[in-house]
């Protein structure tokens, strides 16, 4: 399909894709594919006050109807699932099958929030006074602005407004100015969702075209009181003391510098499988790529040979031709990184294997992925460079491995492949990985919705998705309800008058 096709398919209009001032290139082959109209700063009042709006009315809805509309949503996702991945492909370059699960994961939350409009439970609690009960309620807490990164252009989104919606929440969702074509499409499934659906309020779930200024107005306002915020940990380091400040509640899911030790006992055929997947799936361009490989001495020499025979030979070019592993990088400046962040590594003893730009399809910014020897955890290791860099650290001892693993200061994924029950507990005990994410005998990244996702440190330690997450975007009440004739004080405080 060409472009113009894939556009097509997706439901966007020519009024959509020309006249406005932001230019969409296609990372395939960089390519101008659509110049889109932009929110301008002044229209953002008028759209916080309408999700406020919403927001009286949504809240009034029960639960269990709000979920209806994730439910309607979830199945206007299914039935536009190839349009939509193909545009994924086409905005992001994702490889086929990536763009497909990308929306799949769309779905997945959508049923995972339906069963959830059902389930968000409270707790009773014992009261230390006779005839009282205590009980907590979660209610809903007002819109939410969502900033999310080019990465994954839609699926972060419905990982926040699925939840939102059926905690009561309104959304308001500022996607990167790389990506707003597959928002513009996703709002557009929204809005067949919600003519479906009938009465929800005008506002509940609004879309705001632009660059961080136009984020700023979310990020700013006492009216926004939860702003999801995913991307670059600069940006979290601008927003989140911002949202602070105004005492908002940030949900911040920033970068991610992740790590697998493999053990002596590592099944290593499994092991290469995982490291290639995790480190060049989505040309290395995922929050929980893996980035850094901790290898016992005693085999790092053969695993160092066997990845750099797969490298050498893994299939880089256009993201929608059958066969192709690895697409291009968002942009020619992510290449340009990504080359100098090698040269870094050189210059810092790093033995490198592959890394070099590829002419691709005219245009695009290929590269081949680059496995780096280090001799040590050097700054440049320390640093997320979103690119497919994949840098090789030796160990000796599993308490070596996990200091190694924990010194980076980010805190997204992690894991370790191993076959000894001992170093596998060890690595998940308190004295193990302090990431949010860490896993055994499987890569770091590809999660599944049902557990809650984010990270610590840098990361920024926001909790989105599955598990009770959801909680996150609600406000806890606690009640006590004295239901005798006596007014006895709590801890036996006497207070006679
Ligand atoms: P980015 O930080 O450049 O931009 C992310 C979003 O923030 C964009 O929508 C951008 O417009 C907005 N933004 C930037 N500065 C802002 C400001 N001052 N005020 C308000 N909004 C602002 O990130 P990117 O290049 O799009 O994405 C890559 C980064 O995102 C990587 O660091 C990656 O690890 C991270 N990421 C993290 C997760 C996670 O869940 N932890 C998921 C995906 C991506």
């Amino acid at each position: 399909m060409t472009h113009a096709e894939i556009l097509a398919a997706a439901g966007l209009s020519t009024a959509e894709l020309t006249g406005g001032t932001l230019p969409v290139r296609s990372p395939i082959d960089g390519a101008e594919v659509a110049r889109v109209h932009e929110t301008r700063g002044p229209e953002m009042p008028a759209i916080i006050a309408r999700s406020q709006a919403a927001f009286r009315a949504w809240r009034e809805v029960p639960a269990p109807r709000r979920g209806e509309l994730v439910r309607l949503l979830g199945e206007e996702l299914r039935a536009a699932k190839a349009e939509l991945g193909a545009l994924v492909t086409l905005e992001v370059g994702k490889i086929t099958s990536e763009g497909l699960g990308e929306v799949q994961e769309m779905i997945d939350i959508c049923d995972f929030a339906v069963g959830l409009s059902r389930q968000l439970y409270g707790l009773t609690i014992a009261s230390e006074r006779p005839g009282h009960r205590m009980a907590e309620t979660w209610h809903p807490m007002g819109p939410v602005g969502i900033i999310t990164a080019f990465n994954f252009p839609v699926a972060v989104w419905s990982w926040n407004a699925a939840l939102a919606l059926v905690c009561g929440d309104p959304v308001i969702w500022k996607p990167s100015e790389k990506t707003p074509l597959t928002a513009i499409a996703t709002q557009k499934i929204m809005d067949r969702a919600l003519a479906r659906f009938g009465d929800a309020p005008e506002g509940l779930c609004q879309l705001v075209i632009g660059g961080p200024a136009v984020g700023e107005a979310l990020v700013a306002s006492k009216d926004v009181p939860i702003l999801s915020a995913t991307g670059s940990t600069r940006m979290g380091g601008i927003v989140g003391p911002k949202v602070a400040a105004r005492w908002g509640r940030p949900i911040l899911e920033l970068g991610g510098n992740n790590a697998m030790i493999v053990a002596p006992s590592a099944d290593l055929d499994m092991a290469v499988r995982a490291i290639t997947f995790g480190a060049v799936g989505t040309a290395g361009q995922r929050c929980t790529s893996l980035r850094r490989l901790i290898v016992h001495r005693s085999i790092r020499d053969d695993l160092v040979a066997r990845l750099a025979k797969v490298y050498g030979k893994l299939p880089v070019g256009d993201p929608r031709k059958a066969g192709t592993l690895i697409g291009p990088l968002i942009d020619m400046g992510a290449r340009d990184r990504m080359l100098a962040q090698i040269e870094k590594a050189k210059a810092e003893g790093g033995k490198v294997h592959g890394g070099q730009a590829v002419e691709g399809v005219k245009g695009g910014a290929y590269v081949t992925p680059a496995l780096i020897e280090m001799p040590g955890q050097t700054a440049t290791v320390c640093e997320e460079c979103f690119a497919p860099i994949l840098y090789v650290l030796t160990y000796d001892s599993l308490d070596e491995a996990i200091a190694i693993q924990n010194e980076v200061p980010q805190g997204l994924s992690s894991c370790i492949f191993t076959l000894n029950l001992r170093e596998a507990e060890t690595f998940l005990s308190a004295a193990g990985s302090d990431c949010g994410i860490a896993n055994v005998n499987i890569g770091p990244s590809g999660a599944e919705i049902g557990g809650a996702f984010g990270g610590e440190k840098e990361t920024g330690g926001g909790r989105e998705s599955g598990s009770d997450a959801w909680k996150g975007y609600m406000r806890r009440q606690t009640s006590t309800v004295n239901f005798s004739a006596k007014l006895p004080l709590a801890q036996g405080v006497q207070f006679e008058v």
